[in-house]
This record gives C-alpha cells, structure tokens and sequence, in this order.
C-alpha cells in the first residue's frame, strides 16, 4: 500500500517538477525520494523471501534513509538554502554502520531500531525546521510542518520505545497498538507529507503568477495593472488622511535613435538601466512602473511638490551620467503633477503628468516641466 503511494505520489511530483517554473526547486529530489521509499518497502517485503537476508535488510534500510535524505534535500532546495549533502551522507554512514554492526557481527533487533530511528528522525527534523525558520506563514506551510513534526515524533518514540522496552514493542511484524499506529502513520505519512509538500509548492506557485502578472519582464519594475493596484491604495490613503501624493511621468529622450544606432537589445539594456537608476532614487514607500515603451511612471506617496522636484533632478541627474556599463549616454524628459485632492482620479493625474512631459519636451528636453493643479468642480451656489 505505502509502497503504491509512494510511487504515485512521486509521479504527481514529478510531473508537477517538468511543469512548475524552475524558481520552484526541490521537486525532483523529493519525486526521487518517494521512489526510493517505494524501493525500500518492495526490499523489506522480500527479506524473508531470501537467503540473503542481512544484505537484503541492510539495502532495504539504505535505500529508505536515502529516500527520506532525498526529502529533505528536496525542502532544502525549495527554500533556498545549501543543500546539506554532509548530514545526508554521515547520517547514511552512520546508519549502514550501526545497522550492520548489530545486524551481522551482533544481532540486535532493537539496537537496530533505535539506531535507523533516531538517524532518520535528524531528516524529519532538519525539515520542520526548515519549514519553521524559511517557510510563508500559510496554511499549506503549517500543514507540512505539523505532518512533518508528527512523523518526527512517531519514528522517535519507536526508537525510544526500543531502547526501553525493547524488540517487541517495535517489531513491526507482531500485534501491538504501537505496530498499528506506527503502520498506519507509515503508511499514510508517505501520501500526506507528499500531498503537504506539493501543497506548499503550489502555494509557491501561485505566489510566482500573481507577482508575474504585476511585474514589467524586462525591468522588473511595476507594470500598469501592478500600478493601478499601489494607487488605488494610495488612493483611499490620500481620502483618508488628507495628505498629497506626487507622480512623475519620464520619457527617455530620442530613444529610437538609441535603437536605430545600437540596436534593439541595447536599447532593451537602455531600459533596465533607467529603472535601476530610478529606482536607487527612491524610497521604499515609493513606486515605480513602466508603462509600455519607454515611459516610467513614479509615485510618491506623502510627498508634495518641493520634494517631488528634489527626487526628479536627482533621477535627471544620475541619468544623464556617460558610460554607465559601457551603455550609450542618453536623457530623460519628466513631467510631475501633484495630486492633493481625493476627487482626482489615476487617469486625471496621469493626463497632467504627461501634459507636463509633452511641455518638457517640447522646450528642448532633458529637463523637468510641473503641471499646473487641476480645476476644481465648480460647486451650485445655493440660492
Ligand atoms: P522622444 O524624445 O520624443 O520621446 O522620442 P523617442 O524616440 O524616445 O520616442 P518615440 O515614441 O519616437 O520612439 C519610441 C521608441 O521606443 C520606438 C520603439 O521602437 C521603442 N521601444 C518601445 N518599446 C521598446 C522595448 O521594449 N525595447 C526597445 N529596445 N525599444 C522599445
Ligand atoms: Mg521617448
Ligand atoms: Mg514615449
């Protein structure tokens, strides 16, 4: 049955590992895992079926440590972190050790037990920690962490169990309440820590999409629909507290000449670049997008005309600097518009932000141009 499921789940993984973008790692190691596992249980069935029995035992119990080690290599990766290989290959060592000392020079069975116990509860463990110090605060994290922390918990009490009350208590062979708990954790341990991890990873996966569909390819920076999200929040903000809020639209200068000069990737690393230079301008409560082509929208959220002006010459400036990565020398047009009322909506200010740009080019570009402040609605005077 474990057997069954391991290798069905393994396939899941696997199949969810070609499909899932590569950011997602680890899926592989644990497809691996669960198919080791599969091989572990098919090698403990056989062992009585054998004249080679200590051989058969001692590969069965490998290749279930390597499964569970695969695991949590797998999780390691997931979370970005450097995959313990050493704790993989001296837990292994140890096992093998132990396991054949008192296996063929002096037969134990539970010396045996507690040993692969407490080796492979170190796999379970390293992964609740994992889970605890690197995991989202979700659902599906929690959900794994648990299973993972409960298996930890039932492979330590079978190890302790043998130590204390020795063989029988944990010879899975016999009858027993702790056999069946510890059968049926086996058992379903395998589909539901499989079922958790796939879990966490597809959390992952949507985490991915939903930052993917904010976010310019190119320039990693906002894209319109990612815009339209900060300001409708700045938005209710501004209604709110009463405070202003700035934008500023840039344009790059006679990009096409940049493209028809040096070509369109260079143009492409043109646009990366002014959205590095933008960004380093700016605070972290600040927002930059690009909206198509080569225009960059800013906001500034709390932020009023004077300070606006001070963030747009320093991005005029720190532009304009030549060869930064061997690029073309190149300039930016900005318009700012200032929005102080909660009546105006993103496409208002956004008219007056470009109308501001359009003034800035037409006076020669390179240079910052202010919009002036909308009309207000005239109002019905009472009678
Ligand atoms: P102006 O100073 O008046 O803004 O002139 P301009 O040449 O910058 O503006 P124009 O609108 O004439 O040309 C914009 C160019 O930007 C045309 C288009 O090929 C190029 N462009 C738009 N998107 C991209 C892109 O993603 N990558 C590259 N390399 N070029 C792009
Ligand atoms: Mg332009
Ligand atoms: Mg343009």
């Amino acid at each position: 049955m474990s057997t069954l499921m391991a290798g069905a789940m393994s396939v899941v993984l696997y199949s969810a590992y070609l499909s899932f973008p590569s950011e997602i790692k680890g899926l592989d190691y644990w497809a691996a895992g669960l198919i080791l596992l599969a091989l572990g249980a098919v090698l403990f069935s056989l062992r009585n079926s054998t004249s080679g029995q200590a051989i058969i035992l001692l590969c069965a119990n490998s290749t279930l440590i390597w499964g569970v080690g695969l695991a949590m290599i797998g999780t390691q990766k997931f979370y970005d972190r450097k995959p313990a290989w050493w704790l993989f290959h001296l837990v292994w060592a140890c096992a093998m050790l132990g396991v054949g000392y008192w296996l063929v020079i002096q037969p134990h069975f539970s010396a045996r037990v507690a040993v692969f116990s407490f080796l492979i509860s170190i796999f379970y463990l390293n992964q609740v920690a994992m889970a605890w110090r690197y995991g989202e605060r979700h659902f599906s994290t929690i959900f794994f962490g648990i299973l993972m922390l409960l298996q930890t918990l039932v492979v330590l009490t079978r190890g302790l169990l043998a130590v204390f009350y020795g063989g029988a208590q944990v010879n899975l062979t016999s009858i027993g309440p702790f056999q069946s708990i510890y059968l049926a954790a086996g058992h379903f341990m395998v589909l539901l820590l499989a079922v958790s991890f796939k879990a966490v990873a597809t959390r992952r996966l949507q985490t991915i999409l939903e930052r993917r569909s904010t976010l310019d390819p190119l320039t990693q920076v906002l894209n319109r629909r990612g815009f339209a999200d900060i300001y409708a929040k700045e938005h209710a903000l501004l209604r709110r507290e009463s405070t202003a809020m700035t934008m500023l639209s840039i344009d790059l200068d006679y990009f096409k000449k940049i493209n028809d000069c040096h070509g369109h990737a260079t143009g492409d690393r043109v646009l990366v670049d002014v959205a590095a230079v933008i960004g380093k301008a700016l605070r972290v409560s600040d927002h930059v997008a690009r909206f198509g082509g080569e225009e960059f929208i800013v906001l500034l959220p709390t932020t009023g005309l004077d300070r606006a002006h001070h963030i747009a010459e320093r991005i005029l400036l720190a532009v304009r600097e030549p060869g930064r990565d061997g690029l073309p020398t190149y300039t930016v047009s900005i318009g700012i518009a200032c929005q102080t009322s909660a009546d105006e909506d993103l496409d208002g200010i956004l008219m007056r932000a470009d109308e501001a740009l359009y003034s800035a080019k037409e006076r020669g570009r390179n240079r910052i141009e202010i919009a002036s402040m909308p009309i207000p609605p005239l109002r019905a005077v009472p009678a």
